[in-house]
């Protein structure tokens, strides 16, 4: 079997079997892979330390679907984060959102680099800002910003949208959403949304995103499980760490 060395931060894992786990990595080489650690389950066993979130520079034999891990060397576990309750939730909640969102084997650098420089800041910055411009920076890679130019039913440009309907893709002005419905924005959230869309990492925490945030990020996970026809596993431990 070919022997292949990646980067890889770990989305998440299964048990399989008494000794040993699946990681589904995430890897800037190779986009995501499924890998067996052998004997991983066991307590102070080799790849023990493998838990998600944790990032690894890792060896792998290919197999034809699943592949076997031979080394790994951790680049950081993001302790702080996966320590704390709270900031965990966060964390895992961003990896199960690029998990859902990422097809197997299909390299997006972008994508990786969103979920490790998330969970780098996660240790230090605000985390409901920083799920915010998460989410919005993850729709805009997947080509699925809410269009928010005109209003997505009547495409009138003029009028002011007051709803985000994710069925239709964007924002709704107020007569249409008489009609189609949708979720209530503020004017102030459509612009923390444009915000953060058109900023890197070096800007999001440069404006007072408070108390519009929170809706913000409220709009986006509909929007965000509509588009995946599904909640994530991850958003019952969220929501109860985040009250
Ligand atoms: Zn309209």
């Amino acid at each position: 079997m070919p022997l292949i060395n990646v980067e890889g931060l770990v989305l998440k894992t299964y048990d399989l079997g008494e000794k040993d786990r699946i990681l589904v990595l995430l890897t800037k080489q190779h986009g995501k892979i499924r890998v067996v650690a052998k004997g991983a389950r066991r307590p102070g066993g080799r790849f023990a330390a493998l838990e998600p979130l944790v990032e690894v520079q890792a060896a792998i034999y290919t197999g034809k679907n699943l592949h076997t891990l031979n080394q790994a060397v951790l680049v950081t576990s993001h302790r702080q984060v996966r320590e704390k309750l709270d900031l965990l939730a966060y964390g895992l909640f961003m990896a199960e959102l690029l998990d859902l969102f990422t097809i197997d084997a299909e390299v997006q650098l972008a994508n990786y680099q969103l979920l490790s420089q998330a969970l780098y800041r996660l240790e230090q910055d605000d985390p409901v800002t920083l799920l915010a411009y998460f989410q919005t920076q993850l729709l805009l890679q997947m080509g699925l910003l809410p269009a928010w130019e005109a209003c997505t039913c009547c495409q009138v440009s003029d009028k002011p949208l007051v709803t985000l309907n994710a069925a239709i893709g964007g924002l709704v002005c107020s007569a249409c959403t008489q009609k189609v419905g949708g979720m209530p924005v503020e004017r102030e959230t459509v612009l923390l949304l444009q915000y953060y869309a058109q900023v890197g990492w070096e800007g999001y925490g440069q404006v007072e995103a408070y108390p519009y945030v929170r809706q913000l990020t409220k709009v986006l996970e509909q929007f965000i499980f509509y588009h995946l026809a599904a909640r994530p596993r991850s958003y019952d431990f969220l929501s109860a760490m985040r009250r």
